[in-house]
């Protein structure tokens, strides 16, 4: 068994097709695109064990992204390592979001709580121009590949190593955005997820206390007029409203995802 369609067949039963011939074309450093057309292309036995290899990992849960090393988020690749969370189209949402309130409430600082691979903070640094987008994340590894992704993709980010906002002294932003923990660490879904680092998927509380954490603190970060915008679970929409109303927000409102599911919540700090 050595050929392109041969290896695909051999793997039908444990992983999608898709998925069989991203990483296939990945190991052959070739596009899905050659390996439709040349069915019968033959493969090296090195390709062979690491696509067998790759087809176990996948089957066992483990993301395809973790594989290939990268995922494209609001159209731009990101390099992923295990150290960080699979980019989620979810997130786009926030990004959406913040860049309508960057346009029209005059923002030029922000950050990015817990930036991950940094797709928040590259991202709206690369949309935004004029803006100055700020980064932290408590973990070092993480912000070695946020920060190689900001260099690969050309967006100006300042990177803090902080546990939310330990790091950053008084300094205060026009905007804040964060997509923290949020899963109830109770959360069948979690199972699912193994693979990816836990402190950035759960609290190992409820998957509200690093969202109660940033809604209790932002305040003393954030200028006159500043937006708080975080992105939590389908089903936290109401309790995050709540929370940023009794930490004095105002204009507090919710967005949904594409799935229809609420997903973005923020509210303003009036002067
Ligand atoms: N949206 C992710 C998921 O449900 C969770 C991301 C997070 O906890 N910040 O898989």
């Amino acid at each position: 068994m050595s050929t392109v369609s041969e290896l695909l067949a051999a793997a039908a039963d444990r992983i999608c097709r898709s998925d069989a011939r991203i990483v296939l074309a990945h190991f052959m450093q070739t596009t899905r695109e050659q390996l439709i057309m040349h069915p019968e292309a033959e493969t090296s036995t090195q390709t062979q064990t690491a696509f067998f290899e790759a087809v176990d990992k996948i089957s066992r849960g483990c993301p395809v992204a973790y594989i290939t090393g990268v995922r494209e988020f609001w159209c731009r690749p990101f390099a992923v390592t295990p150290a960080v969370l699979v980019p989620r189209p979810d997130t786009e949402t926030l990004i959406e979001q913040a860049l309508d309130v960057v346009d029209k409430n005059n923002v030029r600082t922000c950050i990015d709580l817990g930036t991950g691979s940094g797709i928040i903070a590259v991202t709206l640094a690369l949309e935004a121009a004029e803006l100055e987008v700020s980064a932290t994340d408590v973990s070092r590894d993480a912000l070695e590949v946020a920060r190689s992704n900001a260099a690969r993709l050309g967006a100006k980010v300042e990177f803090i190593l902080s546990n939310w906002f330990d790091a950053l002294g008084g300094r205060k932003f026009d905007l804040i955005v964060s997509n923290p923990p949020y899963i109830d660490p109770k959360d069948e879904h979690l199972k699912n997820l193994a693979f990816e680092p836990a402190s950035a998927l759960t609290d190992g509380i409820d998957g509200l206390e690093d969202l109660r954490c940033i809604i209790k603190t932002a305040p003393a970060h954030l200028s006159c007029g500043g937006t708080l915008m975080l992105e939590h679970g389908y089903d936290q929409g109401a309790v995050v409203r709540e929370l940023l109303a009794a930490a004095g927000f105002s204009d507090v409102r919710t967005v949904c995802d594409l799935g229809g599911n609420e997903r973005v919540s923020c509210g303003r700090l009036s002067c």
